[in-house]
């Protein structure tokens, strides 16, 4: 409308409101004041809707460009992450690419670590986050940010496509960010290129002088040999890849770190983006915000500006915000508080709230309710033989409507890295005579992620079916508690008997189901405790190497030496 806010609250005062400037109308009431000054208002709610669920599954960071129009969109440089196996070099790689590539101008000053470099190479800038691993990337993905446009896959010429190479790679896959794999240590004389060659043709990397599409490039962190090589290999990508932003906008990326510094307060180094950061400008950063009062370049120069793939720290927050958050620029100081209080409210809420996952029963009316077009799906089996067919019946599974994608699929038990992937992407976990990490099943209860495991292939891959189908139905099991040894027999006239007991192990308890065995033999099961008594005392439960008194619903012969088993029925699949 080109109105200025000052004559929209004259019109609201005309009509008997006093609104700030800031404040929330209702649909009426604009539409009043619209016509007021000359306009029609129309309720856009249904087409808003409608664009809310076609964003359902766009990822925070894509938005970052969503309002751009594409012709003010220049060329900015690629940022990359670093990912592999440990010990492969990713460390010693970024390590030799910053002391070869970093120009350290006239003021020769020592490069800062900052959680991310810029090098350049023929008046070419790449930008590279110096958190190798894909923990970061992930945690960062976690958050709706995607720091990296490209993933360099670092892989040891002497060892090969190794677990967690397989990780990284379902990583860079699921962010859908292309890859680059770095041949490292090829100055080693054990090096053999060709198998490993083979290994990636293997995992679907095939090399392009094999007619792939991935370029496999040979270095040496030591020798320090091939690094232009991959550097050029990098920048060929990103020319394929159309990696640009609108310097002009007002800035907005993504919080590489943030930290406490003495005398310095509250630092952030930030990855901008999209737009141009501005030292004064008022910056909101998941729930900190504040003036930007200083700016620093990975060298520790002082900069009073940085454009897209610029890497900077920055001091005049309130409080060091997280690594993965988005940062964005707001017009004034008031209006970014707001915003922060809004979420640092919304966070609260949710961490009362138990984590809610994405689970295989859900996936059909996600679908239904147009959240989702495919089940992402990790996959961990017990031996290399039972890969391949497991893979193939599940995304034979696929309907016309609803897809399946096996983001990540290896031998090995569950781990942590596998919920993490699962929690960053929306996806379950299926095992297959497999055991979960212990750490890792901690981990999925408290991110909400499913993980099932199964020691037949035909459950594993029913149990996809019928959720594609919107079928499958919670599976219960019986968990033994607790085992308790009839010790004495009290007969009372008109109660019955009460099995008089000891505890052997586990626990008894009052609401817990109970079965009678004697001489390995299952006599009755299924049974009601109808009470549990410590001395005269009704008790919720008793535990080892504890006497107490125990009636069953339903069950009256007991005999010294019986045992009785407690057990809950738990939900398993
Ligand atoms: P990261 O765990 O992947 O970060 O691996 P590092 O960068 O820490 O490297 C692991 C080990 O391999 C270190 O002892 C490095 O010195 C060594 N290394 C890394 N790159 C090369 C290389 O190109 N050649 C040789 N010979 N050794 C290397």
């Amino acid at each position: 409308m080109d109105a200025s806010p000052i004559d929209v609250m004259k019109e609201l005062i005309s009509n008997g409101i006093m609104a700030s400037i800031n404040q929330q109308i209702d649909y009426d009431t604009a539409a009043i004041v619209v016509d007021g000054m000359g306009f029609e208002a129309r309720p856009v709610s249904a087409p808003e809707t409608e664009a809310a669920e076609a964003q359902a599954d766009v990822p925070q960071w894509r938005r970052l460009y969503a309002d751009e129009d594409p012709s003010s969109m220049v060329p900015r440089p690629p940022v990359v992450t670093v990912l592999g196996h440990v010990d492969h070099g990713k460390t010693s790689l970024l390590d030799v690419i910053r002391k070869t590539h970093v120009q350290e101008g006239e003021a020769g000053g020592i490069t800062q670590h900052i959680g991310a470099y810029q090098v350049t190479l023929d008046d070419r800038t790449i930008t590279f986050l110096d958190t190798p691993g894909h923990e970061a990337f992930t945690a960062m993905r976690s958050r709706g940010a995607q720091g990296a446009d490209i993933a360099v896959l670092v892989v040891a010429a002497d060892d090969g496509v190794m677990p967690t190479t397989r990780e990284a790679l379902a990583h860079a896959r699921a962010a859908r960010v292309p890859i680059v794999v770095a041949l490292n240590k090829i100055d080693r004389p054990n090096a053999n290129p060709d198998r490993v060659k083979q290994q990636l043709a293997d995992v679907g990397l095939k090399t392009d002088e094999w007619g792939g599409d991935t370029l496999v490039v040979p270095v040496s962190a030591k020798t320090e040999e091939g690094i232009d090589d991959l550097l050029e290999a990098i920048l060929l990508v990103a020319d394929e890849t159309d990696i640009r932003a609108n310097p002009h906008h007002t800035a907005a990326g993504t919080v590489l770190e943030g930290r406490m510094e003495s005398g310095r307060g509250p630092v952030a180094t930030l990855l901008v983006q999209n737009g141009t950061l501005r030292t004064g400008d008022i910056v909101v950063a998941g729930v900190a915000y504040g003036r930007i009062k200083g700016m620093f370049d990975p060298l520790g120069k002082q900069v009073k500006e940085a454009g897209p793939s610029r890497p900077v720290t920055v001091m005049g927050l309130d409080e060091p915000p997280h690594a993965g958050d988005m940062f964005e620029v707001i017009k004034g100081i008031k209006e970014a508080r707001v915003i922060v209080q809004e979420r640092r409210d919304t966070r609260q809420a949710e961490e009362a709230r138990p984590a809610a996952g994405f689970s295989l029963e859900d996936v059909f009316e996600r679908f239904k309710a147009g959240e989702t077009k495919e089940l992402l799906i990790i996959v961990k089996v017990d031996v290399d033989g039972s890969l391949e067919p497991v893979v193939t019946s599940i995304e034979n599974l696929a309907t016309s409507d609803l897809k399946v994608r096996v983001l990540h699929a290896d031998v090995g038990e569950i781990t942590e890295n596998d919920v993490n992937l699962a929690s960053a992407s929306d996806a379950v976990i299926l095992g297959f005579n497999v055991e979960v990490d212990p750490m890792a099943a901690r981990l999925a209860e408290g991110k909400g992620v499913d993980v099932r495991t199964y020691d037949i292939i035909y459950k594993l891959i029913e149990s996809v079916e019928l959720a594609l189908h919107g079928m499958l139905e919670p599976e219960y099991a019986d968990k033994a508690i607790g085992v308790a040894e009839v010790r004495r027999v009290i007969r009372v006239p008109r109660v019955g008997n009460i099995a008089g007991s000891y505890i052997l192990e586990g626990i008894a308890r009052r609401n817990a189901k109970a079965r009678v065995v004697r001489s390995g033999k299952v006599l009755a099961e299924n049974l009601g405790v109808s009470s549990l008594k410590r001395f005269e005392d009704d008790v919720r439960e008793v535990r080892t190497d504890f006497e107490c008194g125990i009636r069953l619903d339903g069950f009256n012969d007991f005999e010294e030496g019986d045992r009785i088993e407690f057990y809950v029925r738990e939900r398993v699949n």
